[in-house]
């Protein structure tokens, strides 16, 4: 957190998909802030499946190194994945997380009105660990007894999960100081990955210079099977909870439908040094092209960056303009149950900004 900037640079990667439709409205949300955040440059990066359909890379080197030396954060839209494999092509924004170490990935769920299909009262934070589990991508296949086999690694490191815990911790802190800190696993099965994962986690408040300041927060665990039932059940009784990878991901995708929508739900990855913020929802192709994806999870993702550099009161202008576009309830797009485009959706929170 450095607040002494004369310039606030945001590179802008919009990638696949839906990602192009969003990603603008969270521009105009950040330029309708005015001066009340430091003046905006925006820089345009590309990435992503399409441009590795026309240029051969998913990632160019050039916005890595635009990312490494010339901004102060950066805002992502979506990759497609394609679902069979594609020789020469792997995600642009593992690489990123990767290249920029971006070793966390924070995401809020909040539900503030009675959008159709949202479980009142829910406000939790899931911080998903961002660097490995099974996104190594260690995959191999062999020919066995039984035919082929398929293997997939899946790494889980000391140092990862000591870092993800204590930006848990962290971020329980923030929200009061006897927040609840939930860590999900899976250590009856996966004793030893898992099992370290907990470990790790647990031992985060033992640290040297941790100096008792973790001790009000009530620490709890689940296995992510259990996890996933009791958020269905009474989410409201959630507030930080800490996964490796893949549970992170598959637990957001849940707390998101609990809120009403994909389209809702914004995340930062962040890591020491950079913050890029990112929709926790993918590129959408059902909905591509047409005009109607929800841009607020883009905006709120904007909001989120914001709070990561230090820019909590024009953060909060942000999100209150989301949120009471969402209590009106009379301008929302369709996976919330109304008839409106992004554009219109985009429109309103100007308005209300
Ligand atoms: P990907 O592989 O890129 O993640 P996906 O098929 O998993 O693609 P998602 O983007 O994850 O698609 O979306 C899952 C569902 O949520 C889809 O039905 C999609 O239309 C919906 N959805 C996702 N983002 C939005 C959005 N911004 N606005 C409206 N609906 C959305
Ligand atoms: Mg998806």
């Amino acid at each position: 957190r450095t607040i002494a900037r004369t310039k606030l640079r945001i590179g802008m990667i919009p990638a696949d998909g839906v990602g192009r439709e969003v990603l603008p409205a969270a521009r105009a949300a950040l330029e309708a802030l005015g001066s009340s955040i430091p003046k905006t440059e925006f820089l345009d990066l590309d990435a992503g499946f399409e441009y590795f359909t026309k240029k051969g890379v998913a990632l160019p080197e050039e916005t890595v190194s635009a990312m490494k030396n010339d901004l102060d954060c950066a805002l992502f839209g979506a990759v497609s994945s394609p679902s069979h494999r594609v020789v020469g092509y792997s995600s642009p924004i593992v690489a990123l997380r990767k290249a920029m170490d971006l070793y966390s990935n924070i995401r809020p769920v909040k539900s503030v009105s009675k959008t159709p299909g949202e479980r009142p009262s829910i406000d939790m934070v899931i911080v998903r660990e961002n660097t490995e589990c099974l996104y190594i991508k260690e995959e191999t296949m062999s020919l066995g007894p039984n035919g082929k086999e398929a293997r997939a690694t899946r790494l889980i490191t000391e140092r990862a999960s000591r870092r993800i815990g204590q930006m848990a911790f962290e971020t329980a802190l923030a929200r009061g100081s006897s927040s609840l800190l939930t860590i999900v696993h899976k250590s009856n099965v996966l004793s030893v990955t898992d099992g370290l994962f907990r470990e790790t986690v647990r031992g985060v408040p033992a640290l040297p210079g941790v100096d008792g300041k973790y001790d009000a927060i009530k620490v709890e665990e689940q296995l992510v099977d259990s996890m996933v039932y009791r958020m269905f059940r009474e989410p409201q009784v959630f507030d930080v909870a800490v996964a490796p990878n893949m549970y992170g991901d598959i637990i957001s995708d849940a707390a998101a439908a609990l809120v009403g929508s994909l389209g809702l739900v914004p995340s930062v990855n962040a890591g020491d040094t950079f913050v890029m913020g990112e929709p926790v929802h993918g590129s959408a192709p059902d909905i591509v092209g047409r005009g109607i994806a929800n841009p607020l999870a883009a905006i709120r993702s904007a909001a989120l960056m914001l709070v990561h550099l230090g820019y909590d009161g024009p953060a909060k202008k942000l999100d209150e303009a989301v949120d009471s576009v969402l209590r009106r309830g009379d301008v929302l797009t369709p996976d919330l149950g109304g008839s409106c485009t992004t554009d219109q959706v985009t429109a309103a929170v100007l308005k209300e900004l």
